[in-house]
């Protein structure tokens, strides 16, 4: 028994002496612990693979290596493993595991794909484990640290940041702050993290600098920005608690600087988007139950709209559709942001399994994508079944995707939110109609326009007296000329703020 120990020893010092690329895979037990720096070669196409022998010598107990078999049975936190070199089989505590990949030998060591090695320890020894980016480090035991890593994306017009979270956080234990000094603050009440492997520095994008800090109870995010960003927003991701802070900002402007008044000129409202809903044999829209469809009415009064728009503002209309023809939901902001629209207004008729609602409603876009923001889109969204492109839109419409998706838009949220009311405030006074008033909604045809963007219901088809009127032509005139009045009081005052 002694002289196996002896014998094993020396291999092991021979495997220390025998030159190996020079790399390594770090570990650390907790977050203050030692750096420890196991061997590791790179093998097969460049990855990484590292020394059994090393580890378990560093973190485990080596039991034994037998050189007839290269098997090495080894032990750590109460469990024994034995690994083959030139096996996809090892034991763990007696049972049999297998491995995608085959251990190798490479002199007096068995070495395995560090990846899998590390999905090993995280199933049976170490659940918290943890990659430290910064300082490329594993950390076996980070304690209660609760933020484990921060990410960033960068959009053309965004930069989105994720904080990876051990457990959910209220909302309202979450402060994001901007200083007057290029900073932005990001304050999480009862929070814990590694201060030196959440610090972050970038060479390019908006963010240059992130700065973890412990202040009194929470952990706080000081990122240093390198531009003026426009607006933020977070929110808490559902499915895994992370957070996500949103930071909207502008195009990344040219190296040159086009003068001022150039810039006012494309301000201006010069070019409206009219979507008609619905459209073809595909997609009629609601069906009145006389069958009068959705689609007819609402072309109808875009055609009006488009006239008064022209006529009156002499301004430039294109519409998403002109004719009774099937355009799927993505394609209609896409036509309005190629047009460089300046307004996007969608228009629609509602309908209720119930005779009885009436009114006119106009939305504009959800800033979150919520169960109930999906849920009121659900009847305007649901044309969506019948495209082949399903999935784009169930991206669009999940939480982090639907943040990244709507940030031009939401740039325009008060822009929107504005012309909304002045067409509520329209219908009210000129049709005599019933306001129920704006609402928000995850439309996915608002989702895409560059531009101030709404969706008006103009009336409920499933009412019989409110069908009676827009059947009529004079009827749905003024609701065009409600329409045009909103739009034409928009510009006006958007467009006085612009010269200012
Ligand atoms: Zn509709």
């Amino acid at each position: 028994m002694l002289k196996q120990k002896k014998y094993i020893a020396l291999m092991l010092l021979l495997a220390l002496l025998i030159p190996l690329q020079a790399q390594v895979a770090s570990f650390r037990i907790n977050a203050g612990g030692e750096s420890r720096n196991i061997f590791a070669s790179n093998l097969y196409g460049g990855a990484k693979w590292m020394s059994l022998n090393h580890f378990f010598n560093t973190f485990g107990e080596i039991r034994s290596l037998d050189t007839r078999d290269w098997s090495l049975s080894v032990a750590l936190g109460g469990v024994e493993y034995v690994f083959y070199a030139n096996s996809a089989f090892y034991l763990r505590n007696g049972e049999w595991r297998h491995l995608p990949t085959t251990v190798e030998r490479l002199s007096y060591g068995l070495y395995i794909p560090e990846a899998e090695f590390v999905r090993i320890l995280r199933e049976d020894l170490y659940p918290d484990l943890i990659y430290n980016e910064s300082d490329d480090h594993y950390i076996l035991m980070p304690g209660d640290f609760s933020v484990r890593d921060i990410s960033l994306r960068e959009m053309k017009n965004g930069t989105v940041i994720r904080i990876r979270t051990s457990k959910t956080f209220p909302r309202d234990y979450c402060r994001v702050w901007q200083g007057n000094n290029q900073y932005l603050y990001i304050s999480i009440y009862e929070a814990r993290g590694d201060l030196n492997g959440l610090s972050r520095s970038y060479s390019s994008g908006v963010i240059r600098e992130i700065i973890p800090v412990m202040a009194k109870e929470s952990l706080q995010l000081n990122v240093k920005l390198r531009m003026r960003i426009d607006g933020m927003e977070y929110y808490i991701e559902p499915e895994s608690g992370d957070i996500i802070v949103s930071l909207r900002h502008a195009y990344q402007k040219s190296a040159v600087a086009p003068d001022e008044n150039s810039i006012k000129q494309r301000w201006l409202i010069d070019t409206i988007v009219i979507d008609p809903g619905h459209g073809g044999s595909k997609s009629p829209g609601a069906v009145a139950p006389d069958g009068t469809p959705e689609k007819d009415i609402v072309m109808d009064v875009s055609r009006r709209l488009g006239n008064l728009l022209e006529s009156r503002l002499g301004v430039r209309v294109v519409y998403t559709r002109e004719k009774d023809v099937f355009v799927p939901l993505w394609q209609r902001p896409k036509i309005a942001n190629e047009a460089a629209g300046k307004l996007f207004i969608s228009i629609h008729c509602n309908s209720s399994e119930s005779s009885r609602p009436y009114g006119t409603e106009t939305f504009i876009l959800a800033p979150k994508s919520t169960e109930e923001s999906i849920a009121i889109a659900a009847r305007e969204n649901k044309v969506i079944e019948l495209e082949e492109d399903r999935e784009r839109y169930e991206k669009l419409l999940s939480p982090e995707q639907y943040i990244l998706s709507t940030m031009a838009q939401s740039i325009y949220m008060k822009e929107s939110e504005s012309l909304a009311l002045a067409v509520e405030t329209n219908f009210k006074g000129r049709l005599a109609a019933r306001s129920r008033g704006v609402k928000q909604a995850s439309f996915i045809v608002l989702i895409g326009p560059a531009m101030p963007a709404i969706l008006t219901e103009i009336g409920f088809i499933s009412n019989y007296n409110e069908l009676n009127k827009l059947k009529k032509d004079s009827y749905r005139q003024e609701v065009a000329h409600a329409l045009y009045l909103a739009i034409a009081e928009f510009k006006e005052n958007y467009e006085r703020e612009i010269r200012n």
